[in-house]
C-alpha cells in the first residue's frame, strides 16, 4: 500500500469526505473554546509556503489523476496566513488540480477581520469560495461563557466581509450550548445573528459535553446545566420559529442530533421543520425515551424506523433495564461516547 508523503490534519468538516485535504495550518489559533478538545496539546503554526506546496504536488502524484473538484484546506484558520501566502497556495492548488470549483477552509472571525475587503476578494477570486463558520451561538454571553473569543459584532462584520468578497458560507450552531441558564438568549440571539448574516447553510449540532473540558468543570461544579434531549429538540423547534427573511439551507447531518429528517432549505421546508419537531415532541413519553434511546445506540436513523417492530421491541427491551429516573444521564453519556 501507497503510503501518504504530504500531511493530513485531524479533522475535516463531514461534508469534505471525498474533497482533497490541504494542510494549510496546524491547530487552532484560539485554542481556548471551553467545549473543545480538537487541537488540546497542539500549538498552532503556519506552515511554511514552500511545505504547503510540496505537499500539493504530492498529493497530485498520490492520487494518480484524480480528479477533485472539492478541496479542504485543514486545520484550524487558513485566513492566520498571510494573504500572498495563501494566494501562492491556492494559485499552486488550481496547477495541480485543474477541476476545482470549490476550495474551503474554516474561518476564525478574528483573523478573516483583519483582512481588507480587497484581500478577501483576492483569496475568493484565487479559489477559496467556501468558507466554514463555527459561530456556535449569537448570544454574547454564550459566547463569553464558553471563551469563544468572538462577538456577535465581529461574526456579523467578519461574515459580511466574507460575502461581499463573494464566498459561501456554512455556519455551525450548537443546540444546549447556553445550558438551562443562557437557553433563551442562545436561540433568540442566534436566530437574530443569523437572520443578519442569512448564510448558504447552517447546520446544527447537539451539545455533547467532552469529559476533561472546561464546561465539563463547569457542569460538575453547578455553573452550567445541561439540557435534556428533549429541551435540545424544543431548542431547535424555537430556533427554526425565529429564522425568518433568509434562504439558508438547513439541516441536521451529525449523528449526535436527534431529527436527521430537519434537513432542507428555508423557507420553503420551514413548515415541514416544524412538523416533524411537532410530531416528536407529541409522542407519548415511552415512545420519545424509544426513539432518543434507539437513535443513541444506532437502531434508529429518522422516527420512521420506530415502525420497524422487531427494532422497536429490541430498544423497548434495552430502554426497560435502564432506571427511567435518570434517563436524562443516560443519554448525556451515550452522546459523550458519540464525540
Ligand atoms: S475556535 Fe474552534 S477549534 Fe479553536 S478552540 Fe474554539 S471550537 Fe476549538
Amino acid at each position: 500500500m501507497q503510503h501518504l508523503n504530504f500531511q493530513q490534519g485531524p479533522i475535516r468538516p463531514p461534508s469534505e469526505a471525498n474533497s482533497l485535504l490541504i494542510r494549510t495550518t496546524q491547530g487552532c489559533p484560539w485554542n481556548k473554546c471551553s467545549f473543545c478538545t480538537l487541537f488540546k496539546g497542539m500549538d498552532f503554526s503556519i506552515r511554511p509556503v514552500e511545505e504547503i506546496k510540496k505537499d500539493i504536488w504530492a498529493a497530485k502524484a498520490f492520487y494518480k489523476g484524480r480528479k477533485f473538484e472539492t478541496c479542504f484546506l485543514q486545520d484550524g484558520d487558513s485566513f492566520a496566513m498571510e494573504t500572498a501566502d495563501l494566494l501562492e497556495v491556492l494559485k499552486t492548488l488550481k496547477e495541480a488540480f485543474p477541476d476545482l470549483k470549490q476550495i474551503s477552509s474554516y474561518g476564525r472571525a478574528q483573523t478573516m477581520s483583519k483582512k481588507s475587503a480587497e484581500e478577501m476578494k483576492a483569496i475568493c477570486d484565487a479559489g477559496l469560495n467556501m468558507l466554514y463558520c463555527g459561530m456556535e451561538s449569537g448570544s454574547i454571553d454564550v459566547l463569553k461563557k464558553m471563551k469563544k473569543g468572538i462577538t456577535p459584532k465581529s461574526i456579523l462584520k467578519s461574515a459580511q466581509h466574507a460575502k461581499q468578497a463573494g464566498m459561501k458560507m456554512m455556519t455551525f450552531i450548537i443546540l444546549g450550548l447556553g445550558g438551562k441558564e443562557l437557553s433563551d438568549s442562545h436561540v433568540r440571539e442566534t436566530a437574530e445573528l443569523l437572520n443578519q448574516i442569512d448564510p448558504e447553510e447552517i447546520r446544527v449540532l447537539s451539545l455533547a459535553v467532552k469529559p476533561g473540558t472546561e464546561l465539563d468543570d463547569m457542569v460538575q461544579n453547578g455553573s452550567f446545566t445541561p439540557l435534556s434531549e428533549v429541551e435540545m429538540v424544543q431548542e431547535q423547534q424555537t430556533l427554526i420559529e425565529q429564522l425568518n427573511g433568509i434562504s439558508s439551507k438547513f439541516g441536521n447531518f451529525h449523528s449526535i442530533n436527534l431529527l436527521m429528517e430537519i434537513n432542507g432549505q428555508l423557507p420553503a421546508d420551514k413548515s415541514q421543520f416544524l412538523s416533524t419537531i411537532e410530531r416528536f415532541l407529541s409522542l407519548p413519553l415511552e415512545k420519545q425515551y424509544n426513539f432518543i434511546l434507539g437513535r443513541r445506540i444506532h437502531y434508529y436513523n429518522t422516527m420512521d424506523d420506530m415502525h420497524n417492530q422487531l427494532y422497536f421491541d429490541t430498544v423497548q427491551r434495552e430502554l426497560a433495564k435502564a432506571n427511567v429516573e435518570v434517563l436524562d444521564d443516560v443519554f448525556y453519556q451515550l452522546r459523550q461516547r458519540m464525540i
